[in-house]
Parts: structure tokens; sequence; C-alpha cells
């Protein structure tokens, strides 16, 4: 059986490469264009918003199947971080913007025309998808491949026009409005010299983040459509909003999507994958002062934007991202705003072992007990979420040695690496999905200098496509 799975292996690398090596073929080659009508009982979103724009209208007349991986998952990627699509962690409905929404149908509507399976967009537009399998066992596992469509709110995704750099020649990146990626700053940056990167143009993250996992996985199942004869189970495919506020998973329906274990497809550079991951909470920290005129305000006035500066002056300097990596936590002071009479001061706690995770939010609390101390009682309040935890305790090890063996068979040497964020895998395999988090090839996520190189995406389709293999 390890024999014959190798031996299919060896002949999928070798089919890949082919296609790789083939390159654009002759527009007669190509298939015909499809005219693809979304049927109301496939697509049938229930959030009013959407229903209007998915009825039986016509989608994607312009619609050819892709003539190999690379064009397939380029198209795709620079055709999508067009899309804007920043979540809002101020919204109190999921998903927390229309731009998600906009583009999640879209999503349903490319898997019908790709010809996928059972497409759905739930209540909440999370869209769902089968690839259904072309073997005659059934005793072989579900797979999910999931992504988001979510930007990061830390910086602005509207307006994304995607840059491509061909034969990257090692040296700096001169984008606009002053961003220059540059290796001196981002030393992996030399790894890609000779390939195709591709950045935001200076004002705008790119949305790699997760965009390039939503091209991915979309172009692993078209080739898996358009090359039948590659044996494989039942594949579940999920696109999700609302990954970078944490809420997208909220309403994520494990059960009904019916995978046995999957793979989230939002992870950073080629290689890397990811079964471990920070414990996380947030905290919101509101100050109250007492405003009166400045001219009479001696011995009255209490400036809560004064106090506020204080409290966060009495976190430990050096304990925050721009100063730790691998698997040192931190404090991340996200917003302070405020006025003499109120300040709010937002954070974000992170580290991967549960005591120092206790340990981190004692401080918290402790600091600002010692606060209304020397201010007066309630003079300063503060809740603390808990966001995720580490996975680790959720991922048996068969699945991780079943996704190394995936990449292996794909040519990539596994990195592994514990992720410092969460993932949906995260929330997913604490409700029963396991779900380690595989490479897209992104570096440098949720700011301008975001950059993705076309080799390392063209490199994770592959590896999407070992590991659909049965
Ligand atoms: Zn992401």
């Amino acid at each position: 059986m390890k024999n014959f799975k190798k031996a299919i292996l060896i002949l999928i690398t070798a089919s890949l490469l082919a296609v790789a090596a083939c390159g654009k073929t002759e527009e007669g080659d190509a298939a015909p264009a499809l005219d693809v009508m979304i049927e109301t009982s496939e697509v049938a979103p229930v959030v009013e918003a959407t229903t209007e724009t998915t009825e039986e209208r016509e989608v994607f007349t312009t619609f050819t199947p892709m003539i190999d991986i690379e064009s397939g998952v380029l198209e795709r990627f620079l055709r999508y971080v067009t899309y804007d699509t920043q979540s809002d962690p101020r919204a109190d409905v999921s998903p927390s913007t229309q731009g998600q929404i906009n583009f999640l149908i879209l999503l349903a509507e490319e898997c019908v025309a790709i010809g996928l399976s059972d497409v759905k967009i739930s209540e909440h537009s999370i869209v769902t998808a089968t690839l259904p399998s072309n073997l005659d066992t059934a005793d072989i596992p579900v797979i999910g491949f999931i992504s988001h469509v979510d930007t990061s709110p830390e910086s602005s995704g509207a307006n994304v026009k995607p840059l491509l750099f061909e034969n990257y020649d090692g040296g700096d990146i001169v984008l606009g409005s002053g961003t220059v990626i540059s290796p001196n700053e981002f030393p992996a940056m030399k790894n890609y010299t000779g390939q195709t990167i591709i950045t935001a143009s200076g004002d705008t993250l790119l949305g790699a983040d997760d965009k390039s996992g939503i091209a991915i996985i979309m172009t692993a199942m078209e080739y898996l459509l358009q090359n039948p004869e590659i044996p494989h189970g039942e594949i579940r495919i999920a696109f999700t909003p609302d990954e970078e506020i944490g809420t997208g998973i909220d309403n994520f329906d494990v059960e009904t999507f019916g995978a046995n274990f999957g793979f989230t497809v939002d992870g950073g550079p080629l290689g890397n994958i990811s079964f471990e991951n920070f414990n996380a909470a947030s905290a919101v920290i509101e100050v109250t002062g007492k405003g009166i005129h400045p001219g009479a305000a001696k011995g009255i006035m209490v400036n809560s934007a004064l106090i506020a500066a204080e409290i966060v002056s009495a976190f430990p300097a050096d304990d925050t991202p721009a100063n730790s990596e691998g698997f040192e936590g931190f404090f991340h002071i996200t917003n302070i705003s405020g006025n003499v009479e109120k300040t709010e001061i937002s954070l974000l706690i992170r580290c991967f072992e549960s005591d120092e995770f206790e340990a981190r939010k004692n401080f918290v609390t402790e600091l600002i007990a010692a606060f209304n101390e020397q201010y007066g009682e309630n003079t300063v309040k503060v809740s603390i979420t808990d966001q995720y935890y580490n996975m680790r305790e959720m991922i048996p090890a068969e699945i991780i040695e079943y996704a190394k063996a995936g990449y292996v068979a794909a040519g990539v040497e596994p990195i592994i690496y514990a992720t410092r964020g969460g993932t949906d895998g995260v929330r997913l395999s604490f409700m029963g999905l396991p779900c380690p988090n595989i490479f897209t090839g992104g570096h440098n996520f949720h700011g301008p200098y975001e950059f993705i190189p076309l080799e390392s995406m063209v490199k994770a389709v592959d590896v999407v496509v070992q590991l659909a293999m049965n």
C-alpha cells in the first residue's frame, strides 16, 4: 500500500512538473468559456443583503478553465486582492463587513464555475464546497482545506494595487509612498532572487493573508477536477469571514462540514507548517477622569489621559512584539484614545505556555488594582477576554506525519514553527476538527511590507494536491 502510494505520488509530482513546464498553451487548446448559472438551491444565502445579488444571475460568462497551475494561482490572487475585505472588530454582526459578503458570494460562484459540488453559503456567509471522492472505497478520511477572506483591520485593504517584480534581483523593492521592502530589513527576501515577487503599491497591505490561501485552494481544486486520474477521497473546502478579528469561526458548523481533519492554508513562508500557536487574550482598560475648566482645576481635575500614559509606562518596555520572536510572548498596546474625562487602552496578551498566560493576565489585573489604590476605587476598570489557546494538544501525531509526507511528496522540506498568532485552525481544532496550518508563501502580513513569491504559491498548490490524495 505504501509503495503504491509512493508510486502514485511520484507519478503525480511528475505530471505536475510537466504541466508547470509546458507553460501556456495555444489559445485553441484551452477549453471553451463556460456559461454558469448559479441555482438558488445550490447557493442559498440567508443573509438578506446577499439574496438579491445571487438569484439566478449569470456569472463568470468569461470564466475560462486555467491552463496551468502557475497562471491559475496568479490570475486568482491578483483578482482576489483587489476586493476590499477588511474586517471590523467594532461590528456586532458576522461577517463584520459587506465587502467580505460580496467577495464570499464571488467565491461561491467560482466554486460552481470550476465544477465543485454542494456549493453553499451559510447564514453567516461561510462558503463550503465539495470535491467528491473518485475512489471506490469509502474507508478513507474526508479532508478539509480552509482559508479566510478578511484582511487585517491594522492596515488599509482598500484599492490594493498588486505589483509584480519578475526575476527579482535580490535588492530593495521600492514601492510608492516611500515604502521600501529591503533585504537589509527582511533578509529572507534573498531566498527569492530570480523569482516573481508580488507586493502591494506602498499604501495598503497586499492581502496575501489570506487571499493567497484562497487562490491556492481554488487552484488545487480546479487542478484535481481537470485531472480526474489523480486519486483522492472526498475533499471539503471552506472560505470564512472575520478570522483577523477572531469571530468568523463562531458560526462554523464542524459537524455539517464533515471532515475528519483539515488544514488551514494561512501560513507564512515556503515550507512552514504549524500545529502550535499563542494563547491569546485581549484587554480593554478604561480610565475615568474628572473634567473641569483648566483655570479652576487645581486639586479637582483628574486627567484620565495622563493616568493612561502612566499605566502604559508601567508595562515592561521590552516585552513588545517588536522585541520578541520564536517562543517569546508579549504585551501589545494596540490603541490609546480618549480625553480628560475618559481614556481607553486596548491591548493584546500573547504567549505559548499556559502558566505564563495566567501570569500575564494577573500582571494586568494587579497593575490596575495598584492604580485604583493610588487614584481611588473605580478610577480604572479592566476587562480581559480569552481569545484562543495553543492547539498543540488537539492535533494527533498521525496528522502531523501525514502533512509532512505531503510536503515531502511535493518536494518541499517541512519547517515546523510556532504560529505567533492564531488561525481559524486553532478554533476549529478545539471544536473537534484538528487543523494544522500550512504555508501560503507570504511574508510580512498585515502591512505595506507584505509580499509573496509566486513560486511559493505554486508549491503550496502542489502541497494541497498531495495532501488531498489518498
Ligand atoms: Zn491569515
